[in-house]
């Protein structure tokens, strides 16, 4: 073998499909957005329901005063995710977003990355997939009207995952930037949902079903507090999902039947971080495999305390990159160098030429 003979990815090993934000946009308009969230769902809960096939843990989190910057690992015996996201709520007074973030998949067997991807658009579709599967499985069927408080980025995704998955009709909308809420009732406004604005978040969760907390505060804040409640409300608590950032009073969680994702995950992070140690929960993939039962009655108020899990990304990446593939989207990244001797990666200092990423498609690449 020729030592000096390198060249950059000419293998398929070392040129993952690289999916960037506008090819996200692109393949969600093509589907649908209801199909990409239905699709997803599908496939949290396939990946729930082979639960102790994981290798979990919690997110590593690096907290600053305004913000986390987190990396989220999961892997099964073939393929290994991992997510880097951040949390800044005051990133939109600058004209960027709270939560920004973007991923790998990967070969278990090589090591080998096979998907590098956009997270932002698919993490909110994610997040809303997973609120609707775990209301599904804990709200009352007959639920109709959601109160959405925070109308902010992932607010219309979650809007639309009730719409479709859970027949939500009605949706009683509050927010503290009034513009936030007129920017939802623009985007939704031909979405067949009825939209009530309303003048408070107590305004708002009045009358509803189910209620969806989803806002940004890096503060340990009380949108819900316990004489907001009415009996048999499920509550889809998303925005509290760091140390020090909860949105539900201490009573809420007190009155009712708390569900989670990864329990030592959510005690750190969750809005039960304020609960004592030994506070009772239910992780989401027990009552979908029917190890332990969901909601007990129609008056029982349950809480599905969110914060993000691995899994869920998993999931989603598995989506996205087998979509991508059967649109043709994305392409090739020259990520990995590829050396007809692998032990020369000095050769690849030697050559004269590097050869550019190959589009997907490419004759040279198997998808
Ligand atoms: P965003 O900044 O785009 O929107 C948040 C909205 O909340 C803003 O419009 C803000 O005005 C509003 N808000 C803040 N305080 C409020 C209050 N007291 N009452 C009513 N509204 C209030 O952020 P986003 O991307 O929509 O994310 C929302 C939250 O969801 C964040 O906290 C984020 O960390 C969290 N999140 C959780 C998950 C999860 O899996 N659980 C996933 C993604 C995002």
């Amino acid at each position: 073998m020729n030592r000096l003979n390198n060249t950059f990815a000419t293998h398929p090993a070392t040129q993952p499909l690289y999916l960037s934000a506008p090819d996200a946009v692109t393949l969600v308009r093509r589907l649908g957005l209801k199909n990409c969230i239905t699709g997803i769902v599908v496939h949290i809960r396939a990946d729930f329901l082979r639960w102790l096939d994981f290798d979990k843990s919690a997110r590593v989190a690096n907290h600053s005063q305004d913000g986390v910057i987190e990396l989220m690992p999961i892997s099964d015996d073939t393929a290994y995710s991992f997510k880097y996201v951040n949390g800044h709520p005051k990133n939109t007074a600058i004209g960027l977003s709270t939560v920004m973030a973007f991923g790998v998949l990967a070969d278990v067997a090589t090591g080998a990355p096979t998907l590098v991807s956009e997270l932002t658009l698919t993490t909110a579709m994610r997040t809303a997939a997973t609120s609707a599967l775990a209301a599904q499985t804990l709200a009352r069927p007959n639920s109709r009207v959601m109160a959405l408080i925070g109308n902010g980025a992932q607010s219309e995704f979650q809007a639309i995952a009730f719409q479709h998955l859970l027949g939500i009709d009605t949706l009683r909308l509050f927010d503290i930037d009034p513009q936030a809420t007129a920017k939802l009732v623009a985007n939704l406004s031909s979405s067949g949902l009825k939209l009530q604005v309303c003048a408070s978040t107590a305004e708002a969760v009045k009358g509803a079903d189910i209620v969806t907390t989803v806002t940004a505060d890096k503060a340990c804040a009380t949108i819900v507090s316990a004489d907001m409640l009415a009996p048999g409300m499920h509550i889809n608590a998303v925005g509290g999902d760091c140390p020090g950032k909860t949105e539900l009073a201490a009573g809420v969680l007190a009155a009712a039947k708390v569900f989670v994702e990864f329990t030592p995950q959510t005690r750190v992070e969750g809005d039960i971080q304020q609960m004592p140690a030994d506070f009772a929960v239910t992780e989401l993939w027990e009552v979908l495999s029917g190890t332990r039962t969901g909601r007990d009655n129609d008056d029982q108020i349950t809480v599905f305390d969110s914060v993000g899990f691995a899994l869920e990304d998993f999931s989603a990446l598995r989506f996205m990159h087998e979509a991508a593939l059967a649109q043709g989207l994305g392409e090739r990244l020259a990520l990995i160098p590829h050396m007809a001797d692998p032990k020369n990666l000095f050769g690849t200092l030697l050559q004269t030429t590097v050869k550019p990423a190959l589009r997907q498609g490419s004759s040279a690449v198997c998808a």
